[in-house]
């Protein structure tokens, strides 16, 4: 099925809608530090605004453009219906109003105007044609696109649990590939963790993909050990050391074992506080 709206650029989820340190954040933010990331139109429309005007070296406050730096808004009726979508903090804009625009298509660079710390696009869903920013709603269940059962396999492999603060896209990679979507409150075993390579974000795994760190907090298993015991270098592997008494933290759990970071220990050897 083909996604009415898509992500408007390459990138990485920096930050989501909702609240942010006390105030509202109309949009999803998409960065990506290359150079020249072409921002696209998320879907087909008529250019409503199209605002230039500010430097390309933002910063938190900055008032250009009402905080938004160059910015366009592209509108579009879908289904009878009008919705527009706004990409802020641009570069460069390379459309101008009343241009049709397809899916897909360029209509800017992305940047770092505005009041912005770094090069992004801030991208906001309008159910309706906009009137004040307050209108704007979550744009990440809209990008979510087909949704397919996401089905959590058993293997405990946990080091973690995370609980989903606010409804949170599941990647097949990270920061790529939206599977599927988890409801705020949920709580999930957590498998590993992997950081975007560009800038070090950190995603979960929880079982069958990838989740923003933003998205929910984490709450490590801990061993307690009470007396001296072994470590191994693997489940049933080589003697590695003693271990001393004291709590130290889960990394991974497998067939019986616990992994604490560089070596593994007997699960019946130790009292595993899971959170
Ligand atoms: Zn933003």
């Amino acid at each position: 099925m083909k996604q009415v709206f898509i992500k408007p650029a390459e990138g990485i989820y920096t930050s989501p809608y909702g609240m942010r340190s006390g105030s509202m954040h109309y949009g999803v933010d998409i960065a990506n530090r290359s150079s020249n990331v072409p921002v696209h139109a998320s879907a087909a429309g008529v250019i409503n605004k199209a605002v230039g005007g500010c430097s390309n070296n933002g910063s938190i406050g900055n008032t250009c453009n009402g905080g938004y730096g160059n910015y366009v808004i592209v509108r579009h009726s879908i289904n009878g219906k009008t919705y527009d979508t706004l990409y802020a903090h641009l570069q460069s804009i390379s459309v101008s109003v009343g241009q049709t625009v397809n899916q897909g298509d360029k209509i800017g660079v992305m940047g770092n105007s505005g009041s912005s710390t770094g090069q992004h696009v801030h991208f906001e869903i309008y159910e309706k044609a906009r009137v004040s920013q307050s209108e704007a709603v979550d744009p990440m269940p809209y990008l979510n696109g087909d949704k397919p059962t996401v089905s959590y396999h058993t293997y405990d492999g946990t080091w973690a649990t995370i609980t989903i603060t606010q409804k949170a896209n599941v990647f097949k990679n990270v920061g790529y590939e939206i599977i599927g979507q988890l409801e705020a409150g949920g709580k999930y075993k957590v498998y590993g963790q992997r950081e975007y390579a560009a800038d070090g974000t950190l995603f979960y795994n929880v079982g069958s993909g990838y989740v923003h760190h933003a998205y929910g907090t984490i709450a490590n298993h801990h061993a307690t050990v009470t007396s001296t015991i072994n470590t191994y270098s693997s489940p049933n592997g080589a003697i590695k050391r003693q271990l001393a008494p004291g709590t130290y933290k889960v990394h991974a759990a497998k067939d019986g074992w616990y992994n604490l970071g560089a070596e593994w220990v007997k699960a019946d050897q130790v009292l595993v506080t899971k959170n």
